[in-house]
């Protein structure tokens, strides 16, 4: 099946992309030096600066947005020996505890399953910091890794393996020439562009996720435990929730709304006044009480920050071996962040694609098609599963979710009779998200879903635009009424024929 070993040769690797998708596949590039014929010559270009150089206090300035690693990520990064247990495992918090609140109802509790699904909570930027500080003290005496922070890549001109890029302190312009070029620069991709100019059979879809949320980090509250997470359905009008830990004694909270619900939504919650949204949760919010200060910092972030919104992308190959190129993460898959996926699948498409290597022993006209063989299915699972697991329509989905509680105690009472619900086999890494799709599929809750998803975000966009125009309703019964007359009318006249 393999070919003989490629000869031993030197490969320019251009990752364009310093998230965490970019970092660990350098890293796990970088380590593969060490052993294989071929040396890798990686160079890293990223558009902002370098958050590995910062201290722990200063990258407190820098927080983003949490995420949750499943063992699908965590398995990842463990993949390169000393990863986690050196430069992750203390910039986050392993849970312990998960619960559901339906209104001030609390449901679910801890584990003492040792087989149970690991959950680990880090902030964005965070990962991104462990994982340069530790390309900074195991790769930058390198001869074989440079990396070009604060540089932007402006163009792939993908006929001549090269890319423009653009110095952001100097101003100066330069090509740089790739053997490899790996797109992990997230949801609006230069280096997707590439294969959209080259292949006319790239199908790429880029949308957002139809929803608008805002997150804040804000104390916690003391009926919060500090290693629990907590979804929040419904938890305002019209609005999920999710609540996670944070390092510091801090909680993320995030809420959201899906966009056809715009106008439904309480005007209070749309405020710029503060002390309106604060006394807005404390009147609507009742899964937990926070301090008075609590209430005020949620306030205060609520409207100093605009509504979040982020993109979604399908694609239907992740390599093109004329241009030299894969993609990889958010550039391949960005998704909602419903199911909190994404950096999960960006890390475990660096890992694969390292074994892939691995296995073809550093082939890359066989190791680029076998990578999208295995990781579109994925890529795609994943942007179907983030979007359809839940329903835009808000009564369809607290009737999904309430059968979906039924079912999960039916297979704990009869696990051969009744089978797992998507959700539960979602974060658990012998499952790929191929399966949980068609577990979804095949209960029928993402066939239902999708079917109305795609109605509302259609309606919604033909309102909005202007396409259709709602008529009052006494004209529209006025008009089926003179249809049907006319109806009747017309199969009368051919009935007497
Ligand atoms: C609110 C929210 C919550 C989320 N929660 C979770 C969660 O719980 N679990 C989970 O697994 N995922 C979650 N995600 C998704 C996760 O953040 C992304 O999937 C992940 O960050 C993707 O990593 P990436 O490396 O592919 O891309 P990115 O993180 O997008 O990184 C891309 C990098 O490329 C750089 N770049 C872009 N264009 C250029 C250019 N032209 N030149 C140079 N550099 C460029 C960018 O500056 C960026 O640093 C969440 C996302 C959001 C928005």
């Amino acid at each position: 099946m393999c070919r003989p070993p490629a000869s031993q040769s030197t490969r320019k690797v251009i990752v364009a992309g310093a998230g965490p998708g970019g970092l660990l596949l350098q890293a796990l590039l970088h380590a593969r030096n060490a052993t294989s014929s071929v040396k890798y010559d990686i160079t890293l270009i990223e558009s902002r600066s370098d958050l590995g150089k910062l201290s722990p206090d200063e990258l407190q300035a820098h927080r983003s947005w949490m995420i949750g690693l499943s063992s699908h990520g965590l398995q990842a990064v463990r993949s390169l020996p000393g990863l986690y247990e050196k430069y992750l495992s203390d910039v986050g918090v392993l849970l312990t505890e998960a619960y559901i609140y339906l209104g001030s109802k609390k449901m679910g509790g801890g584990t003492t399953d040792k087989n149970a699904p690991e959950g680990f909570i880090v902030d964005r930027n965070f990962i991104v910091a462990a994982l340069s500080r530790y390309a900074l003290e195991n790769m930058s005496d390198s001869p074989f890794y440079r990396s070009k922070y604060d540089t932007e890549m402006l163009y792939v001109d993908h006929a001549n393996h090269r890319v423009l890029v653009r110095s952001k302190e100097t101003n100066a312009e330069e090509y740089v020439h790739y053997d490899l070029l790996v797109g992990a620069d997230g949801v609006r991709s230069t280096v997707r562009d590439a294969l959209v100019k080259r292949h006319f059979d790239f199908e790429l879809q880029l949308s957002d996720i139809f929803q608008n949320f805002k997150a804040v980090h804000i104390e916690r509250p003391e009926r919060v435990s500090a290693s629990s997470i907590s979804l929040l359905p419904a938890s305002l009008p019209h609005f999920n929730g999710i609540c996670l830990p944070e390092t510091g004694n801090l909680i993320n909270m995030s809420f959201g709304f899906s966009r056809n619900n715009l106008d439904k939504v309480d005007k209070e919650i749309m405020s710029d006044d503060p002390k309106v949204v604060a006394q807005y949760f404390k009147d609507n919010f009742k899964a937990f009480s926070l301090t008075e200060k609590g209430y005020t910092d949620l306030a205060e972030q609520w409207v100093n920050q605009r509504w979040n919104r982020t993109g979604m992308v399908h694609c239907n190959m992740y390599h093109s071996l004329p241009c030299k190129i894969i993609l990889l993460g958010d550039a391949a898959h960005a998704t909602s962040p419903s199911i909190g996926m994404g950096m999960n699948t960006a890390l475990r498409d660096a890992q694969k694609f390292a074994e892939i290597l691995d296995r073809y022993e550093d082939d890359f006209d066989q190791a680029l098609p076998q990578y999208s063989k295995e990781r579109v299915p994925e890529g795609n699972a994943l942007t179907d599963i983030a979007l359809n697991l839940y329903c835009f329509d808000t009564g369809v989905g607290v009737r999904t979710m309430i059968l979906g509680l039924v079912r999960s105690i039916l297979h704990y009472l009869f696990p051969k009779l009744v089978g797992a619900g998507p959700n539960e086999i979602l974060a658990r890494s012998e499952f790929t998200l191929s399966q949980v799709y068609q577990a979804g599929n095949d209960q029928g809750i993402l066939t239902k879903h999708r079917e109305i998803n795609e109605r509302i975000r259609r309606e919604t966009f033909e309102r909005q635009t202007g396409m259709i125009v709602e008529k009052p309703k006494s004209s529209f019964r006025l008009y089926a009424i003179v249809g049907a007359v006319l109806a009747g009318g017309a199969g009368t006249l051919i009935a007497m024929k």
